[in-house]
């Protein structure tokens, strides 16, 4: 996790990835192979959020884009199939959510005298 020592960040506490429903991979595997990957790393508590992109075709006849949820890749304003993937075959880490705990110098040693009068 280079972005979290860069930023001198303690924890990273949320992970937003963006998945496009071409890309092959699957969630329900990714997200148990998740808490593998980030056991131990500065990672390992933050919550992990999926998030699926559209398909987009962009058209070479008519320039214009289609959006899709099923593989069926052909323009739906001409009905060409010369059409070229914009979206759909990514992943990319959309966010990362930093946390800076508190340094912990001050735990373990509790003992405020709770004198009274
Ligand atoms: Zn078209």
């Amino acid at each position: 996790m280079g972005i979290a020592a860069e930023r001198r960040a303690s924890s990273v506490s949320q992970i937003v990835l963006k998945i496009g429903s071409l890309s092959g991979i699957e969630e329900q595997l990714l997200r148990s192979a998740y808490p593998i990957a980030a056991s131990g790393a500065v990672a390992a508590h933050a919550e992990l959020t999926i998030e699926r992109t559209a398909i987009v075709l962009h058209c070479e006849q008519c320039k214009r884009e289609t959006r899709l949820r099923v593989n069926r890749l052909r323009c739906a304003h001409c009905g060409d199939y010369r059409t070229r993937l914009i979206s759909g075959d990514e992943m990319v880490l959309q966010r990362l959510e930093l946390e800076n705990a508190n340094p912990l110098s001050d735990t373990g040693q509790g003992s405020k005298s709770a004198k009274g009068r």
